[in-house]
């Protein structure tokens, strides 16, 4: 099963047909469990995670999602010194999802976005100058998937409601519009961070770690948020991660929605200034140090 989300060239493997299409665009399929080829597509996973299918998962399981990443995922990189994201980590010495059993999809009412877009990838991309991205679509063809021989004919605009994909990718989109800001944006916003990185692993995918980081006393110090919105935001993991987008974009982009209390920011501004300064002196001692003066 691959999992597709491009933003130029969405063609990098021939399993995809060389087209993009809209959601009008019919195609024929059907799969179902008397299908000869039943679980093919689940015996090897190459499968990307978005945050909702995380909330959706961790639930699901009743762990939390820092157990549900540490269990059950691993971390790639999306791009060189890029942002990283989650796929699912397949069974150990194989290439299977840990999920698969005889009777099917054990997670089958959570499953993530790309096994309900499956064969259909979802062509996530911003065009330049325009901040709102579009989605366009692909047709995967694997040989060992029958489902394309079935005449059942539908559009995949009803393909993806059958699925239930609209909460899906309505959810997934704020962190879709990041991912793309990002890669859009290249060297103005320049490498990230460490800082930054964890900052968006956490935000993004651990949920419950960034609950505690909303409720501690350093964010608090920074952010200022109405009580009754922040107790509505802690209380909901839906809620949170839509909280996480904004956080990021306001950390990531300057976009600001997030009240900031000015003179701890303004504290913080004068500390980091101090600790540059104590580098600059560091530095500069030991160079001249290493130049012999002051012998
Ligand atoms: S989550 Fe379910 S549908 Fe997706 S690959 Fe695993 S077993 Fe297959
Ligand atoms: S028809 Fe395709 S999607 Fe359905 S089980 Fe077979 S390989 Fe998987």
């Amino acid at each position: 099963m691959q999992n597709i989300d491009a933003d130029n060239n969405p063609f990098p493997q021939s399993p995809v047909m060389p087209e993009m299409f809209d959601g009008n665009k019919r195609i024929h399929f059907r799969c179902h469990k008397g299908i000869a080829c039943f679980n093919a597509c689940c015996k090897s996973i190459d499968i990307s995670l978005t945050p909702y299918d995380i909330v959706r998962l961790k639930k699901r399981l009743g762990v939390t999602s820092t157990e549900f990443l540490r269990t059950y995922t691993v971390p790639y990189e999306m791009e060189k010194d890029g942002l990283a994201g989650v796929k699912f980590n397949p069974v150990e010495g194989g290439t299977a999802c840990r999920f698969m059993t005889d009777e099917g999809c054990s997670v089958y009412e959570d499953r993530p976005t790309a096994c309900r877009y499956y064969p259909v990838a979802l062509l996530s991309m911003r065009k330049q100058d325009e901040y709102v991205d579009s989605y366009s679509y692909a047709l995967v063809k694997e040989d060992h998937c029958l489902g394309h021989n079935d005449p059942r004919e539908l559009s995949i605009d009803d393909y993806r409601a059958e699925q239930g994909l609209a909460d899906y990718d309505e959810l997934a989109r704020g962190w879709r519009q990041l991912i793309l800001k990002k890669k859009s944006s290249g060297p103005a916003i320049g490498k990230p961070s460490k800082r930054s990185l964890q900052l968006w692993f956490m935000a993004c995918y651990d949920v419950d770690r960034f609950r505690a980081f909303v409720e501690s006393e350093s964010f608090g110090q920074v952010f200022v948020l109405p009580e009754e919105e922040k107790t509505r935001i802690l209380a909901d993991d839906v809620e949170l991660m839509l909280f996480a987008f904004r956080f990021l974009r306001q950390v990531m982009f300057g976009e600001q929605s997030i009240g900031l209390d000015e003179e701890s920011v303004q504290q913080r501004r004068e500390k980091l200034r101090e600790k540059q300064l104590q580098e600059e002196r560091e530095a500069a001692e030991r160079m001249a140090r290493d130049e012999g003066f002051g012998e």
